[in-house]
Formats: structure tokens, sequence, C-alpha cells
């Protein structure tokens, strides 16, 4: 389920194939992921113009066009791909954009909970969104992110992933954050005080600069990130204990109970 790093990646890989190549034509697959425009408009909005530059915020990744802006958002199981031969069409490609060298960029996306639209201006679509900052922008700093936790109850795990609170973590990287602090997801985040909070603040970052710098590649992380080990009975990288799963909000979280002591 792409969360931040993965949206990150994407962005990486979009502003390395699509950018600054005419639109020759675009295909909906299903128009089921459209949100506010029909396949047809989307078609005309997008053909003879080109994708001019990116941003990203929390899980949204926004294309800027000569009139519009493609929000891209990629629900639990979405992703980009480009390639040249149309038989290599790949599975579940929803929408594509085919370019003037002849190569192509889907819009894969399996479970259809992703969504594209198009907007006039971002800063508009985030205040209607009510997203929270987002987590990695530099502005966010240690003060802003005690402010948006201040006075909130409920446990730190689901606030973190509340994306009008902050923007950009989900069920996985939250997992991982609190790991790295030893922090259980269920304490409640009014008991944490300045030097916990300051080491979540940290963790969040490092965490999420490092799955970037990975590639969002679980093969590839570090060998003290619990997400390779993410499975029941998997094995703690810091004490050798087992990973426990539990249900928090509905969603599988792991934990190691060893290492992250559950509130009383
Ligand atoms: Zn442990």
């Amino acid at each position: 389920m792409p969360e931040l790093p993965d949206v990150a990646v994407f962005k990486r890989y979009f502003d390395a194939t699509a950018l600054h190549k005419e639109i020759d034509d675009v295909h909906v697959r299903d128009a089921q992921i459209l949100a506010n425009v029909s396949g047809p408009q989307l078609v005309s909005r997008l053909t003879g113009s080109a994708f001019k530059g990116t941003s990203r915020h929390g899980k949204y990744l926004f294309a800027m066009l000569d009139e519009d802006v493609l929000v891209m958002h990629f629900g639990m199981t979405g992703r980009l791909q480009y390639y040249k031969d149309p038989d290599r069409e790949p599975r579940y490609a929803r929408c594509i954009c085919d370019f003037d060298n002849d190569y192509h960029l889907a819009f894969v996306n399996p479970r259809k909970l992703g969504q594209l639209r198009l907007i006039q201006d971002v800063g508009a679509f985030l205040r209607a969104k009510q997203l929270g900052p987002d987590v990695l922008d530099d502005d966010f700093d240690f003060a802003a992110f005690r402010k948006r936790l201040s006075g909130r109850r409920g446990m730190i795990k689901t606030r973190l992933m509340d994306q009008k609170i902050m923007a950009g973590i989900g069920n996985v990287y939250a997992d991982e954050i609190l790991f790295q602090v030893r922090i259980h997801p269920k304490t409640p985040t009014n008991e944490l005080d300045e030097k916990v909070l300051h080491a979540i603040f940290d963790a969040m970052k490092k965490v999420l600069e490092t799955a970037i710098d990975r590639d969002a590649d679980p093969h590839q992380f570090p060998d003290h990130f619990i997400i390779p080990q993410r499975r029941e009975g998997g094995e703690c990288p810091a004490c050798g204990g087992n990973v426990q799963r539990l249900k928090i909000s509905g969603r599988s979280s792991y934990v190691c109970p060893q290492c992250q002591e559950a509130p009383v």
C-alpha cells in the first residue's frame, strides 16, 4: 500500500520517464478510478499537452500539465509503469498515456482503490482535503509536529496515520517509526513526554528518508528495520524475539512485545 516513501519513488520514476514529452493519446481502461472527470474529458484535456513537473504531498502525486494538474493517488496497490512495446501493457493498467517517443506510461491499480483527478490548483486541493503538512517538508519541524499532536487523545499510531494531522505515514511506516523508538503503537498520545515525542519525530524523518534512499524496497532496508520481518513470528531485529501481529483500528500492526511495552 503506497505510503510517502513509495510515492516519492513513483515521483522519481515519473520525473525520469514522463516529463516534457508530448502526450499523443490517452486510453482509459477503467473509468472507475476517475474521481472528478469522465474518460473522454481526461483524454481531451491530456492529449496534446505535456507533463511539465511534479510535486508530492503526503501520499498524493501531482503532475503539472499546460493547463491542469493531474492528481494521482495509488490506493492500496497502485504503481506506475513506463514501457515501449504496446503488447507489454501491464495487467491492471487502468489509464495509459502514449507519448510522442512511442513510449507509454500506465497507471496500474489492481484493486481499483486508486484515483486520478484533474484540478487547477494544488493548494486549493490540499485545503479541500484538509490534509495536514507533509511530514518530510522542511518546514515541518519538531515544534510543528508537537503542536499538531498536542491535546490529541487516542493511540499514537492512529494519530501518526491521520492525514489531517500530518500527511504521508500509513500503516507500515507507522509501525516502523514506533519500533525504532521502542514505543508500543497503542500508547495514548497524551502520555508521551517531550523527550519521547522528539525521538518519534527524529525516527519519522530518518525512517522515511532511509526508505526513499533505498527505493522503498524492503529487501534493501537496513538490518535494524522491522518491516522485512513484518509477519507473525518474524524475528525482531533488536532482541531476536518473535514479532507479534495485533489489530489496531481494523489494520494489522506488527510489534515486538519484548521491545515495545504495551500500555497498561
Ligand atoms: Zn525485540
